[in-house]
Formats: structure tokens, C-alpha cells, sequence
């Protein structure tokens, strides 16, 4: 079978390898789609400290069950499946305590498991004991399926920041995670939602799919001055950055309203993680500022459903479907913005 296997930094090659085999407490996948995002793009870049090459990439993944290892019950070949990408252990005390997305001892598809850059893979057994293995709804496809994954990291920063009815919400940065970040929002009962990004033409295509009440390109008006008009001097309810950008993260604590809530979404680069914080702002206005560190198994069952459902829809998301072979091309479209969301169908 073909697959796209990750060597070294910028090294990213499609080989012929043997199909792999369901061994017992493990089901094997035919993948019909596995969408791509910033992190493709940082692995190929920089590599992984948690990945050991060679390597399968790819983790936002669905496809059809083709076999069923010896133990596993409840699932039979032909059955439509989503796959978890982060894999808590469900045995430490995090995740004894229900915080399934902080395990220390977490592990990823396509990191420490081969993933779905491929016609076949097999999920692992760690992955079925964790109920990390959804069963797509009749009338959902592979590649809104694939996409339960992102949503499902967004549902968990919403959760975090308390997304909820009435909020003036700002999300920064307009990719996927931040066009997935409006839409949620919406279905959550927010009463406005801006979008905000440095680059107007990323900013245009995205604020066409998912109708902001304001797009604020931030490299041509100050997003501060903005958001504050917007909302007459109050200040949003909560602000997400979903951008690498420490600078967006102190623009958040500047335009969140009193008691308003800050979701650092998007992580900064390791080798420049500091940022100034006026301490008082988040003391007298009573912010909370929150993380988000991908989603637990729950999150990405429900993330399924909101897509089911059509509370959060997310096909006209998907803006590119590329084979297998044109992976590099995928990855390319997605580092240069070029793209809302992009799969590959293997
Ligand atoms: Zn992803
Ligand atoms: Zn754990």
C-alpha cells in the first residue's frame, strides 16, 4: 500500500510498504479521508521530539473497518469510523480525575503510531480502550467526519473559556481552528463573533464562509480600537487567539470586558513563549485566562455529533481534496494559507 511517511525534517517520502495486519485488541482501517493542518506543516519543518522516523503522519482520520483483531468486540468490518488523535493512557491520576486532555502520558497518531497518510491503518488497542474510536452517523461523510478531530480541540477551548449564550466573542486568527472557533461559537449562543487576522486575503476567504459580525484585519487597523468600538468601550466576553502569536495574546487581555475570559488556543513557537502581561488588568477585571491542550475522546464523540447534527457545519470548509500522492502539495497549501481546510483521500 502507499503511504506518506515523515523521514526527517523537510524529508517527507511516499513509499510502498506491506499492509499493516489487526493484531488481537486492534482494528484495521481502509482511510478514506485524513485532513491535514499547521501541525503537518510544523512536523515537516521541524520534526517531533515524539516522533521516531520513519513515521506515517497524518491524525485527523475516518475510514471503513476492513478487519477485526482477535478480542475486540463491537465492531465489524464495513462499519464508518472516526479516530481519536491524542490517546490519553487512562490510567494516571489526570486521567483517573477526568482530565483526559492534560495526561502526562499521553500519545498521538501519526506520532507515536503510524497514521493516516495511508490507504490502511491499524488503530491501536490503547486507542479502542479509551472509547477513542466513534462510529460516523448515516449521512456524514469521510471528510466532514475527519474534521471531528480540530473540532473537537475547539470544543474543548470553549468549554475551558465558557463559551456561551450572549458572549461578544473575538477570535484571532482565521485558518481551520479559528473559521471552526466561529462557527461553534454561534451554536453555542454567542451573540456577536468577530474574526481577526494579519493577512486580509487569508481574512477575506475565510469571513465569506463563516460570516463574522466583523472582520478586523489586524495588519491594516489597530485590533484593540477595533474591538473596543465594536462593543462600545465594553470589550469582549471572550477572546481566543487561535494564532502563534504572543502579541495576539496581549491584545486579548487588553480587549477582553471585566470578567472576561481568555483562551490561549493556539500555542507559541518553544523558543519564544514569554509574553508581557499587565498583571492588573486580569486582577481588578477579574479575567480568566485559560489553555487548550487538544480534546479528549468525549470531546471528539460530541464533536461528531455537533457536525451530524449540523449545529457546526463543516463541508464548505473543506476547500481541497487531494490524493495521496499529493501530499507535499497539501502541505504547501496549508503553510502558505492558501487553504480553509484541506484532506487528503488515500
Ligand atoms: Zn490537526
Ligand atoms: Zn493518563
Amino acid at each position: 500500500m502507499k503511504v506518506a511517511r515523515f523521514h526527517a525534517p523537510g524529508d517527507i517520502r511516499l513509499e510502498e510498504v506491506p499492509e499493516p495486519v489487526a493484531r488481537p485488541g486492534e482494528v484495521k482501517i481502509r482511510v478514506r479521508n485524513c485532513s491535514t493542518c499547521g501541525t503537518d506543516v510544523k512536523i515537516y519543518r521541524f520534526g517531533h521530539h515524539h516522533i521516531r522516523p520513519p513515521r506515517v503522519m497524518g491524525h485527523e482520520i475516518a475510514g471503513e473497518i476492513v478487519e477485526v483483531g482477535e478480542g475486540v468486540t463491537g465492531w465489524s468490518p464495513g462499519d464508518r469510523v472516526q479516530v481519536i488523535a491524542a490517546i490519553p493512557c487512562g490510567e494516571c491520576e489526570e486521567c483517573r480525575r477526568g482530565h483526559l486532555t492534560v495526561c502526562p502520558d499521553q500519545e498521538s497518531m501519526g506520532y507515536h503510531y503510524d497514521g493516516g497518510f495511508a490507504q490502511h491503518m491499524v488503530v491501536p488497542a490503547k486507542v479502542l480502550a479509551v472509547d477513542g474510536l466513534n462510529r460516523i452517523p448515516d449521512g456524514v461523510g469521510f471528510a466532514e467526519a475527519s474534521l471531528a478531530e480540530p473540532l473537537a480541540c475547539v470544543l474543548n477551548g470553549q468549554e475551558l473559556a465558557r463559551v456561551g449564550e450572549g458572549d461578544d466573542v473575538v477570535v484571532v486568527g482565521s485558518g481551520p481552528i479559528g473559521c471552526l472557533h466561529v462557527r461553534l461559537a454561534r451554536s453555542r449562543g454567542a451573540a456577536r463573533v468577530f474574526l481577526a487576522d494579519l493577512n486580509a486575503e487569508r481574512l477575506a476567504l475565510a469571513a465569506d464562509l463563516v460570516r463574522p459580525d466583523a472582520a478586523i484585519c489586524s495588519g491594516e487597523t489597530d485590533l484593540v480600537d477595533e474591538v473596543l468600538k465594536l462593543t462600545g468601550g465594553r470589550g469582549a466576553d471572550v477572546v481566543i487567539t487561535a494564532a502563534a502569536s504572543g502579541a495576539a495574546q496581549q491584545q486579548a487581555l487588553q480587549m477582553a470586558a471585566r470578567q472576561g475570559r481568555i483562551s490561549f488556543f493556539g500555542g507559541l513557537p518553544k523558543d519564544d513563549p514569554i509574553i508581557a502581561c499587565d498583571s492588573n488588568l486580569v486582577h481588578y477585571r477579574e479575567l480568566t485566562i485559560v489553555g487548550a491542550n487538544g480534546s479528549s475522546p468525549a470531546h471528539n464523540a460530541r464533536a461528531l455529533r455537533l457536525i451530524a447534527e449540523g449545529a457546526v457545519p463543516v463541508t464548505d470548509l473543506i476547500t481541497h481534496r487531494l490524493g495521496l500522492d499529493e501530499v507535499m502539495d497539501a502541505i504547501d497549501v496549508v503553510a502558505r494559507g492558501a487553504a480553509i481546510k484541506v484532506t487528503i483521500e488515500p
